[in-house]
């Protein structure tokens, strides 16, 4: 097969992704929302499946025409925390910077779906220049993640320009990126591209977005192991989807898979309530349940933390289960991973 990324329902109708019959109903899906399914997400399709857990995320569907009345266009409250173009405070230490609107896949639970597209609003080198200079303004920021879109999609030249501009800042330690490109198109993670993420004086780390174990093929590993292989530490970003992930196995799988790829899994992201995913949510208490199967079964290094970003710009929380409580007697209780409680600190006499 072609190198080719389907980007048009009839090219995916070729790919046997897309029933011809369906695709009327999809013009008004793709009007709002672009499509990008890469050629080595296309291979890892099991075509025999119904609801092949690939093929979910990249496949178009009629469920998006679905606004339900929670959602919103602006779901974590970027724009309330955007003081220059494209970059977001919303924490003291760290700023984002939405250096690139386009992306190699585009998931179709996107929380910025409206923003990302080939055509989305990216940053010009005025609004570089101007974020550059807010950020050299505050010596509190200590961290710049650099997300989109998908910042790796970036030539390396203008990476290079723009971490080479961050490394004149003093007070920038920390440089991450969060991109899908190991998993979407893991041949463009080049020896180039890794040398480009190798050479800052800031410490470079890279959040990969993985919803699923079969996204880590052999080919998204070797570029894992190419930017770890750099010295380049790796954090696993996932969201936890209906009928993607959403069976304590599946993440299991993922999880062991990240940590075997060097990648430690850092976030199990609450999906946000971005317009027409209602298809892919699954209520919280879903995803503390899965959170306490894993905490008793899998090692911690493959236990990344449930988080929400609060709708309206108040920031990401955790929201996992939680073992503690405090009853009206005034004593500490603490759940066991077999259910079980337990005095905390113990008593010998008194009640468990
Ligand atoms: C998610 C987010 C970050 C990063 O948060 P971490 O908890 O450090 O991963 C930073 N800034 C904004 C605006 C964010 O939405
Ligand atoms: S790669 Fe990230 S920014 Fe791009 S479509 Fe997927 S979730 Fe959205």
């Amino acid at each position: 097969m072609q190198n080719t990324t389907a980007t048009t329902p009839a090219a995916l109708v070729s790919e046997r992704l897309v029933d011809s019959a369906d695709v009327d109903a999809l013009k008004e899906v793709v009007e709002k929302y672009a499509i990008a399914a890469p050629r080595h997400m296309i291979d890892l399709i099991d075509q025999s499946a119904r609801n092949d857990p690939i093929a979910m995320q990249i496949v178009p569907s009629a469920a998006e025409l679905v606004i339900s009345s929670d959602e919103r266009p602006d779901p974590i409250g970027d724009h309330t925390f955007s003081p220059v173009k494209g970059l977001v405070h919303r924490y003291p230490d760290r700023v984002l910077l939405k250096v690139h609107s386009a992306c190699a896949v585009y998931c179709r639970f996107c929380f910025r779906r409206e923003m990302v597209g080939p055509s989305g609003d990216a940053m010009d080198e005025t609004d570089i220049t101007a974020a550059l200079a807010y950020i050299e303004d505050r010596p509190d920021i200590w961290e710049v993640i650099l997300t989109g879109g998908d910042p790796l999609v970036l030539s390396p030249q203008r990476l290079t320009k723009l971490l080479d501009a961050l490394d004149q800042i003093d007070h920038v330690q920390v440089v991450r990126f969060h991109t899908r490109l190991p998993v979407a198109a893991p041949d463009r993670i080049t020896d180039e591209l890794v040398g480009v993420l190798s050479k800052p004086r800031a410490t470079v780390y890279v959040a990969i977005h993985s919803n699923h174990a079969r996204e880590l093929s052999d080919d998204a590993v070797a570029a894992c192991d190419r930017l770890a292989g750099a010295g380049i530490p790796l954090v696993g970003q996932t969201v936890l989807l209906k009928g993607v992930n959403d069976q304590a196995a599946s993440l299991e799988d993922l999880f062991r898979a990240m940590v075997r790829a060097r990648i430690t899994p850092y976030y199990l992201h609450h999906p946000d309530l971005a317009p027409g995913t209602s298809h892919f949510r699954v209520p919280i208490e879903a995803g503390q349940a899965l959170m306490k199967h894993l905490l008793g079964n899998v090692s911690g290094l493959a236990l990344p933390t449930y988080m929400l970003d609060i709708p309206g710009g108040y920031g990401k929380v955790p929201v996992g289960p939680s073992y503690l409580t405090t009853t009206d007697d005034g004593l500490t209780r603490v759940e066991d991973i077999n259910g079980k409680t337990h005095r905390y600190p113990p008593s010998d006499s008194g009640p468990a």
